[in-house]
């Protein structure tokens, strides 16, 4: 039987409080949680995710007051981030204090932190009576889970999961290092560069592919389905090269906005991410296709292109993450 909500986070706290693992909601999408003080706990994230161990992980806290035994200092530009944008979908990079485990930061001398906003995760969190360190929920390579059915379908019953909604925002948080002059966009997502922008008052770079890997994460495949994605460029036509790949008989799967769901031929396995008018929308069912194409055992994934401006940046980031 499924306890309700309450239990739910009583169970999953008691388990952190064991060293175990839990699976649990934020707005942007579940994560994988363990005590962020508890390097034995932590060193289970790495093993069940597969997870190369230069990579490190993001803490999550539910109250600023977990906030001094993680970092060393909070400079005035990280303050006014913290001011601005949290609780949200943003994750600040600061100096590690000494009590954070190497383990987490991969080695460096920094901690990514975020306070999510999402309820449950914050009773989870503040349950815990300590900041849990969590990765997204998959296999490390792999799309991340928005909802419980995704978890399940990676690791079936191996992780207790808290359930929430789907996640609301459906990509994970922009990752921000203000500690250097020019303050980078490690990971794109729904805090957006013009945003950060506006509160910083001064330029703010987006990190690059090519560029010095700041972001230790950018340099591993990520968000790939089983089937190769193909993303057809904005202004080309998804459908003379869905009806191109049918006729060679390949199995295709189309992941599209509403407005062309509607006029795709029966032969396509079609999975509609909503009107190309809302990104939030497309944002928070991306996963959920990816997710799909994987359970229909498609050869091709054809996705449609979308505008680089606003969230648009983030969900295209994905795509052509997914792509590579
Ligand atoms: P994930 O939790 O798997 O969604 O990914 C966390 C992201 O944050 C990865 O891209 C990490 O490389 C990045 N990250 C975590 N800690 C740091 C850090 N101290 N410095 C730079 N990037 C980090
Ligand atoms: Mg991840």
């Amino acid at each position: 039987m499924q306890l309700d909500l309450e239990d739910q986070i009583l169970e999953a706290s008691k388990i952190i409080q064991k060293g175990g693992l839990v699976a649990f909601p934020t707005e942007t999408v579940y994560g994988l949680g363990a005590n962020a003080f508890d390097p034995e706990a932590i060193a289970k994230i790495f093993k069940l995710k597969n997870r190369p161990a230069d990579n490190p992980l993001i803490v999550h806290i539910s109250s600023l007051e977990m906030l001094p035994k993680l970092v060393n200092n909070i400079s005035e530009t990280n303050q006014k981030l913290i001011d601005n944008f949290w609780p949200g979908p943003l994750a600040i990079v600061f100096p590690k204090s000494q009590l954070v485990p190497d383990i987490v930061t991969a080695g460096l001398n920094t901690v990514v932190i975020r306070f999510p906003n999402n309820p449950i995760a914050q009773q989870l969190i503040a349950k815990c009576g300590a900041p849990l360190a969590a990765p997204s929920v998959n296999p490390s390579g792999k799309p991340s889970s928005t909802n419980p059915q995704h978890i399940r379908d990676y690791f079936e019953n191996q992780i207790f999961v808290v359930e929430g909604e789907p996640s609301e925002i459906g990509l994970e948080s922009t990752v921000i290092n203000a500690l250097e002059p020019t303050p980078i966009i490690l990971r794109q997502g729904a805090i957006t560069q013009e945003q950060i922008k506006e509160v910083l008052g001064k330029e703010v770079e987006v990190a690059q592919k090519q560029t010095k890997v700041q972001s230790p994460g950018m340099k591993y495949r990520h968000y790939a389905p089983e089937a190769k994605l193909e993303l057809i460029p904005l202004g080309e036509n998804i459908l003379d090269k869905i009806e191109l790949y049918i006729k060679q008989n390949l199995k295709v799967g189309a992941l599209v906005s509403s407005e062309i769901y509607n006029t795709l031929p029966n032969a396509v396995i079609a999975f509609d991410l909503g009107s190309k008018e809302n990104y939030k929308d497309i944002s928070a069912n991306l996963y959920a296709g990816l997710h799909y194409f994987d359970s229909q055992k498609v050869d091709i994934i054809l996705s449609e292109s979308f505008q680089h401006q606003g969230l648009g940046l983030a969900i295209m980031d994905r795509l052509q993450r997914a792509a590579e």
